[in-house]
């Protein structure tokens, strides 16, 4: 099955991502968590996409399509997998469709996570990010149990940089005006399902696996 999830920065798609790893074994094809590597890593393509991604713009269509074609080819996506973070707009969603379309295996459902601004940024701004594993805690509803400090590896928590709420307002605005239109797109295939994402995450699993039927 090929799943796209759909929703603002901060609404749980990649926790609900890692989810459908650990039960179903589909792989999370996440283009957030791909570029934020290849920044740690130091490469040419993760220097290029840092600037956008501090700014809270997105990253040139070519960078994230390349990515995402170089991954699907790996054998473990040969039965399926979820995307998460991917497609972003309109031109990254027609170029998956045609990517799809050449493996005979199109888009079966599109799940979008509807959730409030203001509970965003809340969330957001309380984001706490591992610098080693990349386990993501919150001040107020999921702290660490020592402060600063990573539960499952010991490393230390950072805020990502386009956790800061100034860039929270940028990734907010583009995420209403160039992915949001996505839903239509997916509607319009007949793809699309909806999901309360305000609900606490177990709930948000039920609601998803219910929608992935
Ligand atoms: P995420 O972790 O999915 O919220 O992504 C973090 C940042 O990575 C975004 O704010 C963008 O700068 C960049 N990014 C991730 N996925 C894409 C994409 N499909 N297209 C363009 N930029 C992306």
């Amino acid at each position: 099955m090929i799943v796209v999830l759909l929703g603002p920065p901060g609404s749980g798609k990649g926790t609900q991502a890692k989810r459908l790893w650990t039960e179903r074994k589909w792989p999370q094809l996440s283009t957030g968590d791909m570029l934020r590597s290849a920044i740690q890593k130091g490469t040419k393509l993760g220097i290029q996409a840092k600037s956008f991604m501090d700014q809270g713009l997105l990253v040139p269509d070519n960078v994230v399509v390349d990515l995402i074609a170089e991954r699907i080819e790996l054998p473990d996506c040969r039965p399926g997998f979820v995307l998460d973070g991917f497609p972003r707009n309109i031109l990254q969603a027609g170029v998956l469709d045609r990517m799809l379309e050449v493996r005979n295996q199109p888009v079966d459902r599109a799940v979008v996570f509807e959730i409030s601004d203001e509970e965003l940024v809340r969330r957001l701004s309380g984001r706490r990010t591992c610098v080693e594993c990349g386990a993501m805690y919150h001040v107020e509803s999921a702290a660490p149990k020592k402060p600063q400090l990573c539960d499952h590896c010991g490393h230390s928590l950072i805020q990502r940089e386009d956790d800061k709420p100034e860039v929270i307002q940028k990734r907010l605005i583009v995420y209403h005006q160039q992915t949001e239109p996505l839903v239509e797109f997916y509607k319009k295939q007949n793809k699309l399902r909806c999901l309360d994402a305000k609900k606490k995450a177990s709930d948000v699993t039920e609601a998803l696996s219910e929608a992935l039927q």
